[in-house]
């Protein structure tokens, strides 16, 4: 019961990258700065473990920026002349890549760093790719001139990571979708879709992470615009307990999310957020199985996971660690509460 696990990204350490953004610059280049990813995995490998996580993963050491990282891998995509756009409905502006041509896969994306976390622990490792409807919403197109044709070529790109990963001996895979509570209607037409073929032929457990975000400004400032009670999820959790992903990874602590909204994923493992990434207050173990308690009421405990709201790039490594910590603390005494 309410096994822990991390949403995905951890903050990288100064000799890798800048620190405390979302977009930091590498601070080596070539052999020296695949060494530096692979030495900061490790870092975190351990520090995960010795946190106590049942489930580890690679903290995306290896990308600049979830979505990013996988684009640097596809042919056809022009990296050097990147233009701003407005991004997840113009919440916020990002200066992005092009697309210029066909897609398709250079090679691997991520052998590397999979490799090393099955080397290295004997845990489940999950790993996480960005969603087709995140990157086409991450991306500026110049060829296909049409969103829902681009989102199924990444689809495809992602399927053919995806198998390789789990060749890999990755455990779960999971694909963030943040976009997912951005487009509510295109999830319903077209978002499932395209997961779908993203997960196609995967005999791993298979998630999706939909949330509100980094706790970046433009989404603390989001957030305050949506009232008292965020209604997003309404919409796509009903979806996605009709399809054919096992989990749902989604925000809960310091959010105006419904509670009862969980019902609608009936038949789903949900991956709660107890840890808030908007902030560096630490959460106690308290509050971490208070938040536990108040999902128990409409997710039965087999289906409870208890994981981060999003991301914690951004955040300091002490915060990081620490709130880890809490995950695991909190979820123990949830444990024991339950009994
Ligand atoms: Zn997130």
């Amino acid at each position: 019961m309410f096994e822990t696990s991390i949403a995905g990204s951890l903050p990288k350490p100064g000799w890798l990258a800048e620190t405390g953004k979302l977009w930091p610059r590498w601070g080596a280049e070539g052999d020296a700065l695949a060494r530096a990813k692979a030495d900061a995995t490790l870092v975190w490998l351990k520090l995960q473990e010795d946190a106590g996580l049942d489930v580890i993963g690679d903290g995306e050491q290896s990308r600049q920026h979830f979505v990013h990282g996988f684009l640097e891998a596809v042919e056809g995509i022009d990296f050097e002349n990147k233009v701003k756009m407005g991004i997840r409905n113009n919440r916020y502006d990002a200066m992005v890549p092009q697309v210029v041509g066909p897609l398709k896969l250079r090679g691997r994306v991520h052998e590397a760093e999979a490799k090393l976390l099955r080397a290295h622990t004997t845990r489940r490792i999950k790993f996480t790719l960005p969603g087709p409807m995140t990157i086409v919403d991450t991306i500026a197109d110049r060829h296909y001139g049409d969103r829902v044709r681009m989102a199924m070529a990444f689809a495809d790109l992602l399927n053919q990571e995806a198998r390789a990963l789990e060749a890999d001996g990755v455990d779960i895979i999971q694909f963030d979708e943040p976009a997912f509570n951005v487009y509510m209607d295109e999830v319903c037409d077209w978002g499932i879709e395209a997961l779908h073929r993203a997960i196609e032929g995967l005999r791993c457990t298979t998630a999706v992470h939909i949330c509100y975000g980094y706790g970046i400004q433009a989404n603390i400032d989001w957030k305050r615009s949506l009232g008292g009670e965020w209604r997003q999820y309404e919409v796509v959790f009903p979806a996605l307990a009709r399809s054919r992903i096992h989990q749902v990874s989604l925000e809960c602590i310091a959010s105006q999310v419904p509670i009862e909204l969980l019902r609608l994923l009936e038949g789903k493992d949900v991956l709660l957020g107890v840890i808030d990434v908007a902030t560096d207050a630490v959460e106690t173990p308290a509050q971490v199985a208070d938040t536990i308690a108040r999902a128990l009421a409409h997710v039965p405990p087999n289906r409870l996971f208890a994981c981060t709201n999003c991301g914690m790039a951004p955040m300091s490594r002490e915060v990081a660690l620490a709130k880890l910590e809490a995950l695991v603390a909190g979820a123990r005494l949830a444990r024991e509460r339950h009994v």
